[in-house]
């Protein structure tokens, strides 16, 4: 099943409601370091539902490109999970990051409005790691709708 993108009530339905204090979270290693803001990262705070998803996505990078091709790729390069907001553009959705079921990449290379005409991960060279966040249930709004490339978010019912 090819993951797609929820809708706020699916997001309720599967992973509760959210809330600002992110008391579905759990921490997760992760299996190389990643760089917020070039600060080095080695954990990450996520919905405890799609945990071993992440976690599996992250073995799966690292056993694909190695740490040195992630870290030149900038696929390293850590936007964020958790974070309780609306949607950008929207007065009453919240993001799937409010869930902490989303996670984006590469932010500064991969903007919101940019489309596979700029953004860095529409290139051959990152077709492998995007099918990986698919098959372990990501969907891509990059390859999805066209837009907001360094954004993943799960996207099989649980
Ligand atoms: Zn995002």
């Amino acid at each position: 099943m090819k993951p797609k993108i929820f809708s706020q009530l699916e997001q309720e339905k599967y992973f509760g409601k959210a809330n600002p204090q992110g008391t579905y979270l759990v921490m997760i290693d992760l299996p190389y370091t990643m760089y917020y803001d070039k600060q080095p990262v080695n954990k990450m705070r996520c919905h405890k539902k799609v945990a071993q998803a992440f976690k599996n996505v992250f073995t799966e990078l690292l056993s694909t490109y190695g740490e040195a091709k992630l870290n030149e790729l900038e696929i390293t390069d850590f936007g964020g999970c958790f974070n309780y907001r609306l949607m950008r553009g929207s007065r009453s959705k919240l993001s799937a990051h409010s869930w902490g079921t989303a996670i984006d990449l590469n932010p500064n290379r991969n903007t919101l409005k940019e489309t596979s005409a700029t953004a860095r991960f529409a290139r051959p060279e990152y077709k492998a790691m995007i099918d990986i966040f698919e098959k372990h249930g990501f969907a891509s709004l990059g390859r999805l709708e066209n837009r907001d490339f360094m954004h993943f978010q799960y996207g099989i019912p649980i």
